[in-house]
């Protein structure tokens, strides 16, 4: 099999996937996901004429001149209305938030009114309706104000408790599965034998998947054996994960058994080799419902296409419509060689540039399995296939790698 371009293989990612079906979440659960429905307003809001300041609540008429004695009949506070009807010569107490009494139509702020007992002087006049917020200022019983596809902000979540939504229906979050292959593969924190090797990999993907909004299962390391992978691939299907992830034995080396656990349960192969760098030993394909990638063991390689890939699978389950990384221009902080077939995401620093556009700095050594220059790095920068050679200053295209 040729190795596919990345857009391609980005492409064939994307085609198979579909937003996953809508739920009911609470709104302290449903920050940056998507609806699934249109949300329309269940009451109005305000729901009444209300105050807006600290005052007397009087018609506009008996105050048109000042300075005007009114007799005080009553009080209102937030959420305790007034029975009564302000007549002509009279005013209500009135606080923040207050239901305008009829017969009302204006309140006089405190600072412009002197009490005496059970009557008040208005010193200064205020026009009609002068802090007054009237029904419906906000929204309107029945008014759509969060449209389907929406990504939910946290502004977002204010406005819908005020619809009086307890909950929104939004896209399911995704549930990822996460399995790392290799006998050479020890837990950190324990004591790696000779030729042992401390997965990490699993750290960096798992938590990307968490801030992309999945709900993670880690299945932990099977060890390069036919029988365990496929339990391990049938275990991530039991347990209803909408994606699986493996790393490492995506190639066909004697001890990569990925494909072929996969192929052994049922797995619609859709690409296993891209023309990027790191990472071309990258598969993708469909097990049932279930999505599944499989990224090189490499951690760099691992982490390069799971920003490439799947970052906008996930996006893409979650009902997003951004699913591909933002790409930004940067100028380039060193001269680099013409590039061959392969994409290449190098590991970059990012640092500000004497005209705003900012420089991208490549690590010096760009090896798939060094993970201080990942840890270290700001960006990819991008370099399509057969780039030509680029000087220092000239500009590239990056892509910001998260916190
Ligand atoms: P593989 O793709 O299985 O051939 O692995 C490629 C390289 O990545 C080998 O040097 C592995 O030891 C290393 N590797 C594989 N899986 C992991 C992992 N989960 N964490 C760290 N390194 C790994
Ligand atoms: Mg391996």
């Amino acid at each position: 099999m040729a190795l596919m371009a990345v857009a391609d293989a980005l492409n064939r990612v994307l085609a198979g996937a579909a937003p996953l079906p809508a739920e009911a979440a609470p709104l302290a659960e449903a920050h940056g996901r998507v609806l699934a429905d249109d949300v329309a307003a269940r009451r109005t809001q305000p729901p009444a004429n209300v105050s807006a300041m600290d005052g007397y609540a009087v018609r506009a008429a008996d105050v048109a001149v000042a300075p005007s004695k009114l007799k005080v009949i009553g009080e209102v506070a937030a959420g305790h209305p007034f029975e009564g009807t302000v007549g002509a010569g009279e005013a209500a107490r009135i606080f923040t938030g207050g239901v305008l009494p009829p017969g009302a139509d204006t309140i006089v702020i405190q600072e412009n009114a002197t009490r005496q007992g059970d009557t008040v002087v208005v010193t200064s006049g205020a026009g009609k309706g002068k802090h007054v917020r009237a029904e419906g200022l906000d929204f309107a019983r029945g008014a759509v104000l969060l449209n389907k596809g929406r990504r939910l902000t946290d502004r977002d979540l204010a406005l819908a408790a005020a619809m009086n939504h307890p909950s929104v229906p939004v896209h399911r979050r995704p549930k990822l599965a996460a399995l790392a292959t290799g006998d050479e593969l020890v837990m950190p924190g324990t004591s790696p034998g000779f030729g042992e090797i401390v997965y990490s990999n699993g750290y960096a993907t798992m938590a990307l998947a968490r801030r992309e909004g999945c709900d993670v299962i880690d299945l932990g390391i099977v060890p390069d054996r036919l029988a365990e992978t496929a339990a391990a691939v049938r275990r991530a299907h039991d347990l209803g994960a909408d994606v699986l992830v493996t790393s490492g034995g995506a190639s066909v080396g004697d001890y990569d058994l990925v494909q072929k656990a996969l192929a052994v349960e049922g797995l619609e192969l859709s690409f296993w080799k891209v023309a990027l760098r790191p990472g071309r030993p990258m598969m993708h394909g469909r097990l049932g419902a279930m999505h599944v990638l499989g990224l090189p063991g490499n951690p760099v390689s691992a982490y390069v296409c799971a920003v490439l890939f799947l970052v906008p699978l996930i996006r893409r389950l979650a009902g997003r419509t951004d699913e591909e990384p933002q790409r930004e221009p940067a100028r380039l902080g060193c001269d680099l060689p013409a590039n061959d077939e392969r994409a290449d995401y190098l590991r970059a620093t990012l640092a500000p540039g004497p005209d705003g556009i900012p420089v991208a700095t490549p690590a010096a050594v760009q090896d798939s399995s060094m993970l201080t220059p990942l840890a270290r790095a700001d960006c990819l920068l991008v370099r399509a296939p057969h780039a030509p050679a680029a000087k220092a200053g000239e500009i590239g295209s990056i892509i910001r790698l998260g916190p």
